[in-house]
């Protein structure tokens, strides 16, 4: 008698086991279908969303070109995997900004199990064109506002006052007025940051030496082969110099000048000691590791770029 209740007791308890293995199991499978599934939700969605964003930017480098910008996004999200029919592209009304959404079926394997068959993942990026409205960098010259024409070489730095006004050579004092920050600001560019609607002081006095010295440091710099020329330049070669476009006016002494655009010049030649500057006018989007903004309505001055918005 004493035994057969205490093998019955065995068994019950068993009963008790393999109820909490079960549920242990459930919870086990529950988990990893969370961790396999959900982890392959993640995964489309963080493809689809690099999807959106190439797409996105190749489609606003194209604007206002609106079928040229549609194509290029198509043909984006198609080399990244992205079938046309999973992704919507819009544009909008003023032809500054495309928007990239797709979104995509993800069938589960293990969630099944807890009867959810499958999820939709999506991803959206709007991208705009324009120009440069701000950016840092920018070396101590000021060109007046004036007809562009790509490739064609302009006068940065003049050993005459004569195109300027008394005692303005062509040069800007950004940071702090005097020869060493302008020399300064020449090699590196200035590392603060200038927009359009700025006034900014002018820096009298030809400055010859530090002129020479910065711009032959920036020419030194370049160790392209072949050196950088107008015909063939590396985007990102020291010789390239951002310069601020400003609203003509005749300067007197230490004056304003009020900035509308951003120019990028490659350096032609600096001559006369450090009197003169010359550059070839550029069309290109930023150099790297500069911080800048666009803005599609601002004046284009052949820097732009595409940006990725909200
Ligand atoms: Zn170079």
């Amino acid at each position: 008698m004493k035994i057969l209740k205490f093998t019955q007791k065995i068994k019950e308890e068993d009963g008790a086991v393999i109820v909490l293995v079960a549920a242990a199991m459930a919870v086990l499978m529950g988990m990893t279908a969370l961790v396999v599934d959900v982890g392959n939700l993640v995964l489309v969605k963080n493809k689809l969303s690099n999807a959106c964003d190439a797409a996105a930017l190749a489609g606003a480098r194209e604007l206002p070109a609106t079928s040229d910008a549609e194509a290029k996004a198509l043909e984006y999200l198609q080399y990244n995997g992205v079938a046309p029919e999973e992704a919507t592209i819009t544009i909008s009304d003023d032809n500054t900004k495309i928007t990239v959404q797709a979104s995509r079926q993800v069938n589960y394997t293990f969630a099944r199990i807890l009867g959810i068959n499958s999820s939709t993942t999506s991803a959206r990026a709007a991208a705009v064109f324009g120009s440069i409205s701000s950016i840092s960098g920018v070396v101590p010259f000021g060109i007046p506002d004036q007809h562009l024409v790509f490739g064609q070489e302009y006068q940065l730095k003049a050993g005459t006052h004569d195109d300027y006004g008394p005692g303005n050579y062509g040069a800007l004092a950004l940071e702090m007025p005097g020869a060493s920050s302008y020399k300064n600001n020449l090699m590196y560019g200035y590392d603060g940051k200038i927009a359009v609607g700025d006034w900014i002081a002018t820096e009298p006095g030809n400055m010859t030496g530090p002129t020479r010295d910065g711009i032959e440091y920036r020419i030194n710099q370049c160790t392209h082969i072949p050196s950088c020329s107008v015909e063939y330049y590396h985007p990102d070669c020291p010789k390239i110099m951002i310069v601020p476009i400003y609203d003509p006016t005749s300067l007197n002494g230490r004056d304003e000048v009020k900035i509308v655009g951003f120019g990028s010049f490659l350096i032609k030649d600096v001559w006369g000691g450090g009197k003169y500057v010359s550059g070839y006018f550029l069309e290109m989007v930023p150099p790297e590791g500069l911080d800048y903004t666009v803005d599609p309505n601002q004046a284009d001055y052949g820097l732009h770029a595409a940006r990725l918005v909200d």
